[in-house]
Order: structure tokens, then C-alpha cells, then sequence
């Protein structure tokens, strides 16, 4: 499996482009001309870490392009994609709502899904920075989204964030990390707002 990152415009957010025999997936997406160079072969969904817009703003455009992908949340990372309330794109310059609910599948704490012949991810639910915080385990790689960022305090000043939760969940992603690479939701160490 090859991982490539893409570091979008709005707020630093990061994007991955996991790739593997002849398929690729994404973790979240921002910006859709920054991703469709490093796609390779059939493009089958997009993991999303949490559904707020700086990691998801990009989902339409993608769908616009490869209309038959799955966009992979839980409940609440659901309500988020379709309240642009919920996600905050309401408070900045373009709302965003998901134009095709009909292309998520729910995934649930510790389900597996396959992404290429013999590599699945696993969703690990890590909230506490939003309720629809999702860690995706494939293989040893960890896309933590903004649940854990190297050298970064999480983020939990958000109305539905809880600052408890969000630390439980990052000592149980370090446990994890122990054995694998992490790939954030905004660069290590970043400055930025999230
Ligand atoms: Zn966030």
C-alpha cells in the first residue's frame, strides 16, 4: 500500500491517498484538484475521520466526478455531512451539505472494511474533539483525524466536543501508536486553527 498526503487551503487539513492494487481510497477530502493527481486506478470511498467541513468540504466535487464511491462515517460524522450547522460551514464563507446522502455507509466501532485484496481498515471510535470521531486502524497506519495530532492539544472548545472523552481517546490512540505510524488530520505541530 502506498499513502500520499495532501495538505488542503482551508485550515491545513490533511487528506491521504491510500493506494494498492490498482484501487485507492481517501481519508477525508478537501481540495479535489489536489487529490486527483495522486489517485490511482478505481477510486472505491473516502474514510472520513469526523465530519467537520475543513475535512470534508471537498465531498461533493469528488462525488461529482466518481459518483458511485462510498463515504464511510458513523451516525453522528452522518448528521454532520448533512447539518452545515453541525459540520460549521455555516459560520464560514460556503456552507457545505453532502448532495448524496444516499452514498454513505455507516460503520460502526470496530467494523472492518476491505480496501484492497488482503488490506482492510478498521474504525476505532475516538471521540471527545467531536462525537463522529473515528480513528481508521489499516495495518499499522493510524489516520487519527484531529482526535490526536503529534505535538497538538486537542481541540475540545467545540459545543458538542468533550475535552474528558477526547483524552481517553487519545491515550488510547498512543497505545496504538506504540506499534504504528500516525497520520493526522492537520500537520504535527501545526499552528492552525481546526
Ligand atoms: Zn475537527
Amino acid at each position: 500500500m502506498v499513502i500520499r498526503q495532501v495538505v488542503n487551503t482551508v485550515f491545513n487539513s490533511c487528506s491521504y491517498v491510500l493506494s494498492g492494487g490498482g484501487v485507492s481510497w481517501i481519508v477525508d477530502c478537501g481540495d479535489v484538484d489536489l487529490l486527483l493527481p495522486l489517485i490511482e486506478g478505481q477510486l472505491r470511498g473516502v474514510m472520513i475521520t469526523h465530519s467537520h467541513f475543513d475535512h470534508i468540504y471537498g465531498l461533493n466535487n469528488l462525488l461529482a466526478l466518481f459518483p458511485g464511491i462510498r463515504v464511510l462515517t458513523n451516525e453522528a460524522g452522518r448528521e454532520g455531512l448533512l447539518c452545515d450547522k453541525l459540520n460549521f460551514s455555516r459560520y464560514h464563507e460556503t456552507p457545505f451539505v453532502l448532495d448524496a446522502p444516499e452514498n454513505i455507509e455507516i460503520i460502526a466501532d470496530g467494523d472492518n472494511v476491505n480496501l484492497f485484496e488482503d488490506v482492510s481498515a478498521q474504525a476505532v471510535y475516538t471521540p471527545g474533539h467531536s462525537p463522529c470521531s473515528v480513528t481508521w486502524q489499516v495495518g499499522n497506519a493510524l489516520f487519527t483525524g484531529d482526535s490526536y495530532i503529534p505535538g497538538v492539544k486537542t481541540v475540545t472548545n467545540f459545543p458538542n466536543s468533550d475535552k474528558r472523552v477526547a483524552q481517553l481517546s487519545r491515550e488510547y490512540i498512543l497505545q496504538l501508536a506504540q506499534q504504528g505510524q500516525v497520520y493526522p488530520g492537520h500537520p504535527a505541530q501545526s499552528e492552525v486553527e481546526l
